[in-house]
């Protein structure tokens, strides 16, 4: 695989990597403990061309692909994974709306999404997690309007997204049954449900969305009818590459702070040495594995189970080293503030949305064995 990084990888990364250093770092932790990223964090993200990474310029975005937006994902995450969940999320709404979009949807909502405003995904249901087939969510054509009926859960930013995409039941059981529809942020009849407290990832609004008899044009319809499961899938293989990359910069938020600690303190044992040693050679791994998926993407070439590969791969060996570097800090890592504390808390979910660890194993195992 070819390492070189082109002109316009390399200026996402560093817009990235600054924006991290300069504004996000000082400010991260007051997020963490307002429990809010604030709206004008997204739009100067919007003016770094880091909120549509992979998306047209004609639709204003940084047509950069998907290695940079594996570079932006790490840079933000190593500082702030609140803030890369809401980025990652608007960065996928607005890759499938290039992808599946018409012109006038592409027209409407990527310029919004490009400047900072959000974009939620709205697939997940209380009995479809990992199985989107199981979704009761329904959407029935009545004189050239479509009527959705149902409720999602855990959908991260769905309180304050300018669009959702729902996905909802038209045509009967299983996975063919399902189509996607464009929802506007304020349409009537949506509502949200309480916000998750939950143990990281504490200035990202989760949040449940209950739909009643919401009404959107037919023209709301994304992609072909009957298409809701195939644009999940693909959307999903895409946002896989941005968890891996999320993970991969939260435990290198981990990391440095360990190592700093480290060198302050002068002459580690060869044991905390070598715990180093392993989560330095762990990170370069996965940034590779990573690189590789975004690296396939990008050339057109099949890359869901380098994706699932470099999640799985990533996401445990964040966990672990999180609580390695929190280990090598000692008392100090446990203090609230103390980035290796944060950095613990906000990588569990990782090994959870977008595929567990188990059904990232599924998909690599069904790739392995189709390949004889
Ligand atoms: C912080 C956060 C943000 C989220 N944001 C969004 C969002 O923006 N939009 C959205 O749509 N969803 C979102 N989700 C939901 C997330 O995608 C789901 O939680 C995830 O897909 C798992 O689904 P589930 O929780 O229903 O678990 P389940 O699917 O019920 O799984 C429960 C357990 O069973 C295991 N399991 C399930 N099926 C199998 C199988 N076939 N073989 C072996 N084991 C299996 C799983 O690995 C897991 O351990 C978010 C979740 C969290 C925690």
């Amino acid at each position: 695989m070819d390492l070189e990084l082109t002109a316009p990888q390399i200026r996402i990364r560093d817009a990235a990597r600054r924006f991290a250093v300069e504004t996000l770092a000082p400010r991260a932790h007051a997020f963490e403990a307002s429990e809010e990223v604030p709206a004008d964090i997204y739009r100067q993200l919007g003016a770094l061309g880091l909120m549509a990474v992979d998306v047209p310029e004609a639709y204003g975005g940084s047509a950069a692909g998907t290695v940079a937006y594996s570079l932006a994902m790490t840079e933000i995450s190593r500082v702030c994974a609140s803030t890369s969940v809401t980025m990652g999320v608007t960065n996928m709404v607005g890759e499938v709306l290039a992808e599946f979009g018409d012109e006038e949807q592409r027209q409407r909502w990527c310029p919004r999404l490009a400047a900072g405003g959000l974009g939620a995904f709205g697939l997940s249901e209380t009995g479809a997690g990992s199985d989107p087939g199981g979704m009761v969510t329904t959407a029935v054509l009545e004189d050239g309007v479509w009527v959705l009926n149902g409720t999602k859960q855990w959908i991260s930013h769905g309180d304050t997204a300018e669009v959702v995409v729902v996905w909802a039941r038209t045509d009967g059981a299983g996975a063919r049954g399902l189509s996607c529809f464009l929802v506007p942020g304020d349409a009537p009849g949506l509502g949200v449900d309480a916000k998750e407290d939950k143990m990281g990832l504490r200035a990202s609004h989760t949040c449940g969305l209950v739909l009643e008899d919401v009404r959107v044009p037919e023209s709301a319809l994304l992609g072909p009818r009957g298409g809701g499961f195939r644009i999940a899938m693909m959307a999903l293989d895409g946002g896989r590459v941005g968890i891996a990359s999320q993970a991969i910069g939260v435990a290198s938020g981990a990391y440095d702070d360990a190592r700093a600690h480290l060198s302050a303190a002068g002459s580690p044992s060869q044991a905390d040495a070598f715990r180093l040693a392993d989560m330095a050679t762990h990170l370069e791994a996965s940034r590779l594995l990573a690189l590789r998926a975004a690296a396939r993407k990008d050339a057109g070439q099949p890359f869901t189970q380098e994706a699932s590969i470099a999640t799985a791969f990533e996401t445990e060996k964040a966990w672990a080293h999180s609580k390695d570097a929190e280990e090598l800090k000692g008392d100090a890592g446990l203090r609230v503030g103390a980035r290796v504390e944060r950095a613990l808390r906000d990588v569990r979910v990782s090994m959870i949305y977008e595929g567990t660890s188990e059904v990232q194993r599924i998909v690599i195992s069904r790739a392995a064995l189709r390949a004889g």
